[in-house]
């Protein structure tokens, strides 16, 4: 697990305003933080940054205290949570779980893969669905199995880009409270990016709010409702 410190971050992609304009948070261990704000206002841009998908233009990143500005993603052990899309249909939840395992530098054994996976699938609940196909499963479910290959990789934090914009309300519902049922019994510190309201007031610890690259205010769901 791990601390984020973004401190005065800017990103300037021509000559308009900064995408993200001077932007610092301290996000705690095990903390689940919402960035919110409407289209445009440098969410995406953020957690790219983060991740390191994207130059930083000044300002520092640092992960549990060290300095990251210049790491290379995969250095950075920090996982991007998709969507199904990102699941293989062709293989089965197991092998989609223990994909980033075998894709790894320091190979894994097959042992380990399989005592891995199978701890992964305890913990997420999918011990009796490793052998299906995502195209068999739920909405939830399928949530879970791309939350598990950030498990089996010991990711330090999850990061969600928008991963219920493309669903029915209903089905929204449903894995916003999956996604935070996991998070709160994984404790695992995570950055989430939406620009829905409910899931910004109902998910996080803190809520982030963006605009125009400029961080508004950052503060508990809770304080931002009593708001006048
Ligand atoms: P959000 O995720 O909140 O919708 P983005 O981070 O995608 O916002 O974009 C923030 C701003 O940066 C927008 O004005 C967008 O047009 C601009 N922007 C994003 N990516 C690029 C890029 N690769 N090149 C130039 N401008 C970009
Ligand atoms: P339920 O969990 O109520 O059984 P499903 O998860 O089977 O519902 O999905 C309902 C609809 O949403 C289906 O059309 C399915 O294809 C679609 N769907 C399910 N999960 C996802 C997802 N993660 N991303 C996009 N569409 C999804």
């Amino acid at each position: 697990m791990a601390s984020i410190t973004l401190k005065n971050l800017v990103k300037q992609y021509g000559d308009g305003y900064p995408a993200v304009n001077n932007v610092s948070i301290d996000i705690a261990d095990g903390e689940f933080i919402i960035l919110v704000g409407p289209s445009g206002c440098g969410k995406s841009t953020l957690l790219r940054m983060i991740v390191g998908l994207e130059d930083i233009t000044s300002g520092d990143l640092l992960i549990n205290g060290e300095r990251v500005n210049e790491k290379a993603p995969r250095d950075r052990n920090l996982a991007m949570v998709f969507q199904n899309y990102a699941l293989y249909p062709h293989l089965t939840v197991f092998e989609n779980i223990a994909f980033p395992l075998r894709l790894g530098k320091g190979k894994h054994t097959e042992d380990e893969i399989k005592r891995l996976v199978t701890d992964a699938a305890r913990t997420l609940e999918l011990t009796d669905h490793l052998e299906r196909k995502p195209g068999n499963l739920s909405g939830g479910q399928r949530q879970r199995v791309a939350m598990g290959r950030a498990i089996v990789r010991h990711a330090d934090a999850f990061l969600f880009d928008e991963p219920l914009s493309n669903l029915d309300a209903k089905l929204r519902g449903q894995m916003r409270s999956e996604i935070s049922q996991m998070q709160r019994r994984l404790g695992v510190t995570s950055v989430y990016v939406t620009h829905d309201q409910t899931e910004a007031m109902t998910l996080g610890d803190r809520v982030a709010v963006l605009k125009k690259g400029v961080l508004q205010q950052i503060a508990s769901p809770r304080e931002l409702y009593e708001q006048p």
